[in-house]
């Protein structure tokens, strides 16, 4: 049975088997009718029932027929629609602009709207740019606010009319504030970036979200993004953001997924790894390489490692430049794959060529250092130039390392030091640090102490923690800076804060010692335990210092441990010296020579010496003066005054060497100008006999009084006191 609303101008009407008790749409009274009563917006109005609520497609065909038959404009213009989407109907374009231009012809306007559509997309009919938008532009001077955004598209891309944004701005404003919600996205779009109209990103985002409010996606997802990253003015607020994301992404946006999986994946919402997998898988799968990328971190936090490596594979295939430059970084390090040099640089290329900024750097340092490619400086050079260009500080830091050292490039100090200033301005802090290191060392620029402190102070300022470590080193020394304790042990505490093991050394050393500040021995001794809970070797020596008169057993194990990290050699001097002695161990005159041996390598003075002490003696390795000569001859270049003594003695007895007297002497009065004893007492010896000198006993008599005034090992001492009674007897004897 047909019904319809009794009250004037509702036009409900409705078929069914029994009527319901009220009008659902006025809530008026309804009355039974036949058929051939029901008027032509009657039609309509079951039509689009039919279509929005019982989603029957063929039954709204059929009422918005009857409609169009009695002249309906609205049911003709909607049969229209039918028709040319092919709901409920087979399509049929060319019936479809008919039935659009019939309606147009009585001045309906969304049918005037839809005929200009139809002859912008060639709907039915020919494309005709200058009807489409003469027909825009009649319905949106009469208002019709879906035709003001239609003609507002046309001005924005320059269809059919010349480009004008600000003609654009003006239409999409006038539909957007009637409602129209395509236009409220385009003007607040407008408005956020100024496309013909003054930018005002905080009306924008009121924009987005109304559109966003009403369902559309793409406003959805700007409005998302501007909770997310606090864009347009908007206060930073993650749930409401991850809201508008999961609204925009369940109807199928790409970006909003990428983005709510992001979200749950660096931890802005709660839920972790486990529950971005699905979001960036949606991306991923539908081509978002972005989320292909970071779906591959995704699962690695779930420990999927396979899973992620040919996630990243795929995204590197795509021709993701990030994930081409990681890939190829993994076959660099050999990380879950074998290292393969060939297919690293493959991928580095390969990222490179895609605008992979990181890449440029990474293969200049292939080139620089000869990994995978033929060893080429003026390659490295032309990579990282390319790196600095593109505003890569890595770049830039190793630009100025090729300038500074002249390697691929001419040699240019000015250029090289003002591309590290660049990178650190740039915000690579550590350009700081390693320019200071530079001037310290005098490495590429001449040696200047002064700026290497400026450059700490500029990188320890923005918390370098290195700058921060050496910044207090330079004021303890005195180094490029008045010394100044209190300054050295501020930098140092910075540093220690920071968990950097160098700090926490430096200052757990301050605070045993009273360095600048009140002796502390217990908080010193803690900053220096979480120095060698970092593999800190000289932390590990302080402790055992620290630690020998109470602890000789702990003194020791921390040596040994300080020695196991890269054979620290002050620590495996000092092991030496206990296992030569016998102090605290079991003496071991081998295990002694091992640990010199060691020492000595990693430049300690007192190790060459002790080496070569051993080597003479034949203690813990075979007897070889040549060896023990050639020890000696080491200590002494390296700067050790009790190696005078042995050269000496070498050169005086032709051990190891040739016999040579003039140069026995020699020896003995450098070491003695440098305040050896045993160099005071050889002299004194050399004149009490008148060997290599003329006899003088009033000067061997003056050497050995030095000489007992020198610090001496005990076996020394009791050699010198010997000296001295035989120098008493002989003036006695006068
Ligand atoms: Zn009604």
């Amino acid at each position: 049975m047909y019904y319809r609303c009794v009250t004037r101008g509702c036009g409900f009407a409705g078929e069914a088997d029994t009527m319901p008790g009220r009008c659902p749409a006025c809530g008026g009274p309804l009355r039974a009718c036949r058929e051939e009563d029901l008027t032509g917006e009657n039609w309509t109005n079951m039509g689009l029932r039919a279509l929005n609520q019982d989603k029957d497609a063929e039954k709204a065909y059929r009422y918005l027929q009857r409609a169009a038959m009695q002249g309906d404009l609205r049911g003709i213009n909607t049969l229209g629609w039918c028709l040319e989407t092919g709901t409920g109907v087979a399509a049929d374009p060319r019936q479809a602009i008919w039935l659009y231009n019939e309606a147009r012809e009585q001045g309906y306007l969304p049918a005037c709207t839809n005929f200009a559509r139809c002859k912008q997309y060639g709907i039915g009919t020919r494309v005709d740019l200058k009807e489409a938008v003469q027909g825009y532009r009649y319905s949106a001077m009469a208002g019709f606010a879906h035709a003001q955004y239609l003609l507002g598209l046309c001005y924005l891309y320059g269809n059919g009319v010349a480009a004008d944004q600000k003609r654009a701005a003006v239409w999409f404003r006038r539909a957007a504030e009637q409602g129209d919600v395509g236009a409220m996205a385009r003007w607040a779009g407008c408005l956020e970036f100024g496309w013909g109209v003054a930018a005002a990103p905080e009306q924008a985002a009121l924009w987005y979200e109304r559109a966003a409010a009403k369902g559309n996606v793409f406003a959805q997802r700007c409005t998302g993004l501007n909770y997310r990253f606090g864009e347009c003015g908007v206060k930073i607020n993650a749930k409401e953001a991850a809201s508008w994301f999961r609204l925009a992404a369940d109807q199928g946006d790409l970006f909003a997924a990428y983005n709510l999986g992001m979200m749950y994946l660096q931890g802005e919402i709660p839920g972790g790894a486990a529950q971005a997998q699905p979001w960036l898988e949606y991306a991923a799968q539908r081509g978002l390489r972005h989320a292909m990328y970071r779906l591959h971190e995704c699962l690695l936090q779930l420990g999927k490692v396979e899973e992620a490596l040919k996630m990243l594979r795929t995204a590197a295939e795509a021709g993701h430049p990030a994930a081409q430059a990681r890939l190829g970084y993994y076959y660099d390090v050999g990380w879950h794959m074998p290292a393969n040099l060939e297919k690293m640089i493959y991928w580095y290329r390969r990222s490179a060529q895609g605008g992979g900024v990181l890449c440029l750097n990474n293969l200049g340092l292939c080139y620089q250092r000869g990994r995978g490619v033929e060893q080429d400086a003026h390659k490295a050079a032309e990579l990282f130039s390319k790196a600095a260009d593109a505003g890569d500080p890595h770049g830039m830091v190793n630009l100025g390392d090729c300038y500074l050292t002249g390697s691929g490039v001419g040699q240019d100090t000015a250029r090289g030091v003002s591309l590290m200033a660049q990178a650190f301005e740039k915000g690579l802090v550590s350009a700081g640090d390693t320019l200071g290191k530079r001037y310290e060392r005098g490495v590429g620029v001449s040696k200047d102490l002064e700026q290497a402190v400026v450059w700490y102070r500029r990188a320890a300022g923005k918390g370098n923690a290195d700058a921060q470590y050496r910044l207090g080193r330079c004021y303890e020394r005195g180094d490029g800076v008045p010394a100044d304790a209190g300054q050295a042990v501020d930098w140092y505490r910075r540093a220690a804060e920071q968990d950097d093991a160098h700090g926490q050394y430096a200052y757990g050393r301050c605070l045993v010692h009273g360095i600048g500040c009140q002796t502390d021995p217990a908080a010193g001794q803690d900053m220096l335990s979480r120095a060698a809970a970092q593999g800190d070797s000289a932390a590990m020596c302080e402790l055992g210092a620290l630690v020998w008169t109470q602890d000789p057993a702990r003194a020791v194990d921390w040596y040994r441990r300080a020695a196991a990290q890269d054979d620290c050699p002050a620590a495996c001097r000092v092991l030496g010296d206990l296992y030569r002695k016998g102090e605290l161990v079991t003496r071991n005159l081998r295990k002694a020579a091992e640990y010199y041996q060691k020492a000595a390598r990693g430049g300690s003075i007192d190790a060459m010496y002790q080496l070569g002490a051993l080597y003479e003696k034949g203690h813990g390795v075979p007897a070889n003066t040549q060896k023990a000569y050639r020890c000696y001859l080491d200590a002494y270049q390296a700067g050790s005054s009790a190696a005078c003594w042995a050269l000496g003695r070498c050169a005086q007895e032709g051990r190891g060497t040739r016999r040579n007297g003039r140069q026995a002497l020699a020896y003995y009065r450098e070491g003695a100008g440098r305040g050896d004893g045993m160099c005071m007492y050889a002299l004194a010896q050399c004149y009490f006999t008148g060997r290599l000198v003329p006899q003088s006993l009033r000067q061997a008599r003056l050497w050995c009084s030095r000489a007992q005034a020198a610090p001496l090992e005990i076996g020394q001492q009791r050699a010198v006191t010997h000296l001295q009674h035989l120098l008493d007897d002989a003036a006695m004897q006068k």
